[in-house]
């Protein structure tokens, strides 16, 4: 389960993020491209944008159920 006192510190602020736990397996970039991206520099990825719509927030939804090693939460703050 993602920890929101863990976040890598590129996530936007809000609901939700990607904690350090995450393995840069791309599969939330694929997913929900509008609001995930990757740091090159740290190898990980990291919210850029909360959604803003209902796709975004389901994309962002599948994308939390699909990580590999639960890195990515929605209890962040809002
Ligand atoms: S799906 Fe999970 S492990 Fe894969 S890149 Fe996204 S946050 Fe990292």
């Amino acid at each position: 389960m993602a920890d929101p006192e863990d976040k890598n510190e590129e996530n936007v602020d809000g609901k939700f993020y990607v904690d350090s736990q995450c393995i840069d397996c791309d599969l939330c970039r694929e997913t929900a491209p509008n609001n995930f991206t990757r740091s090159d520099d740290e190898g990980y990825s990291y919210l850029f944008k909360q959604p803003e719509n209902e796709e975004e927030t389901a994309q962002c939804l599948e994308a939390m159920e699909g990580c590999p090693v639960e890195a990515i939460g929605d209890d962040g703050d809002t």
